[in-house]
């Protein structure tokens, strides 16, 4: 045989044999789809609000346990917070999982709005984002285990997205410092697997205090707090007219005085500034800053403020989302039986809208510039990690997250089947990860390209603890 030949049938039988051992690990993932889908009915309901999530947590690391994976619990200072490992050395792939619930959520998996009876519900369909993605991980590690394939695979539990900015505090201690690339998925109500994009954030509570005195009695004597609050929000609404376009402020005043006849000696305004990039917000903030000082200044009040979140954009990895939509397009979407098509069609109904499957059946075009609506803490992971996601049909089409309507669905089949389509792409996009080393240095090359040489890590929200109580 020729040298040539020779290496070319090396090559294809090595290709051959990575296909036929993917699909034997995807094939026991989808046997599984019963087990899984017990787990993730079991976090649902629990429906535990961020930092309390003992209960999920305590499934999801049983679960890795028992597939060998190495727990580190409690990391960054956040007791809900872990880190699962199987495997050694390079290269070392993660997957995200979440796991929070929603406060004043409660619904039963049923197609009409009605309270479960609990405080919270899973509404953003985190019960399945956890689940799908130590799915995934555990269906990674059998494939490195029946390859002899070396490298590390590590699931990452990451509390309170809703608000607690858990990956924020997971990224700042350095958690994802020697990892090569990060998978996550995001529950949703259509298959999907563009780049993404997130709105960077900031926000802070700024407090102003100054001295009650009898609002007509005794005026000259007081200062009012609420004065420097108002003045404050003038400076910043003038402010408006000079900031990049696409900025996003908003605020509420969540303590303004108890009554007119007191000059009030506390209030309090909640903040939150927002923009396509990180510079901007940062530059924004600070002067967000500057105004409530100036308006402390002039009232003859004092002011403090403290950080409440902040999180970085979505830094798109084009070399990882062309594979990860690839993969997609392959695993397909998933019908519905006719008792899922009537519990569909009547929360359509609930919603305005006509039952459309077409994206629940099959996979919605790739979108190459998404629009930023809201935030997430993933954007910092992005910025320290290629970073690559999808979303899957959890819900029926047309359901807006945090609806009655998203935690009905995702408590039944419909969760499951959307939360397998994620499985099975991640899992699949993991294995590709070990087997083809030369997409992992593309997609590093984009990133440091992207991110910029002298880019540095700055945590939007300073050097704050986890505000671990902050849905008590
Ligand atoms: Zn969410």
């Amino acid at each position: 045989m020729k040298k040539t030949t020779f290496l070319f049938t090396c090559l294809l039988s090595t290709i051959l044999f990575a296909q036929n051992k993917q699909e034997q690990v995807l094939e026991q993932l989808d046997q599984n789809t019963q087990a899984y889908g017990e787990i993730a009915h079991k976090i649902w309901s629990f429906a535990e609000m961020g930092y309390q999530e003992e209960q999920s947590v305590a499934l999801l690391q049983k679960t890795l346990k028992e597939e060998d994976f190495t727990i580190e619990a409690g990391v960054a200072g956040m007791p809900t917070a872990f880190v699962a490992s199987y495997g050694s050395g390079k290269p070392v792939i993660a997957v995200l999982g979440e796991y929070d619930a929603l406060p004043g959520l409660s619904q039963k998996a049923v197609a009409h709005k009605e309270s479960n009876g609990g405080v919270a519900g899973h509404a953003c369909g985190h019960h399945l984002f956890g689940t799908a993605s130590a799915a995934a991980a555990i269906s990674i590690k059998h494939y490195l285990e029946n390859t002899g394939t070396s490298g590390t695979i590590r699931f990452y539990g990451c509390p309170a997205e809703e608000g607690g900015s858990g990956k924020v505090y997971l990224t700042r201690a350095g958690l994802f410092d020697d990892v090569d690339a990060v998978i996550n998925w995001h529950p949703g109500n259509s298959n999907g697997a563009d780049p993404g994009a997130a709105l960077a954030n900031k926000s802070a509570k700024f407090r102003f205090h100054g001295i009650a005195a009898h609002a007509a009695g005794a005026p000259e004597k007081g200062r009012s707090a609420l004065d420097g609050v108002e003045a404050m929000n003038y400076m910043v609404n003038m402010m408006r007219e000079h900031v990049p376009e696409d900025t996003r402020i908003h605020y509420v005043i969540t303590e303004g005085g108890k009554a007119p006849n007191v000059v009030p000696d506390f209030a309090e305004v909640y903040y939150y500034a927002r923009h396509t990039t990180r510079d901007v917000v940062i530059d924004v903030f600070d002067r967000m800053v500057k105004a409530a000082e100036g308006a402390a200044l002039g009232t003859g009040t004092t002011m403090d403020y403290e950080m409440i979140g902040g999180t970085h954009e979505l830094l798109p990895n084009l070399t990882l989302q062309k594979l990860m939509y690839d993969n997609l397009k392959e695993v397909g979407g998933y019908t519905y039986t006719p008792e899922e098509r009537e519990f569909a069609e009547e929360i359509a109904t609930s919603l305005n809208t006509d039952l459309d499957v077409k994206n629940v059946e099959g996979i919605s075009e790739y979108n190459p510039i998404p629009e930023a609506g809201g935030s997430t803490d993933v954007g910092d992971v992005s910025f320290t990690v290629p970073t690559v996601g999808l979303y899957t049909a959890t819900w029926v089409p047309g359901t807006p997250a945090h609806s009655w309507q998203a935690v009905a669905a995702g408590g039944t089949s419909i969760g499951t089947k959307g939360m397998m389509v994620a499985a099975k792409t991640m899992a699949k996009t993991g294995m590709d990860l070990f087997d083809q080393p030369e997409i992992l240095k593309a997609a590093w090359t984009e990133f440091e390209e992207k991110r910029g040489e002298d880019f540095e890590y700055i945590p939007l929200l300073g050097d704050r603890e986890p505000a671990l109580d902050y849905r008590n």
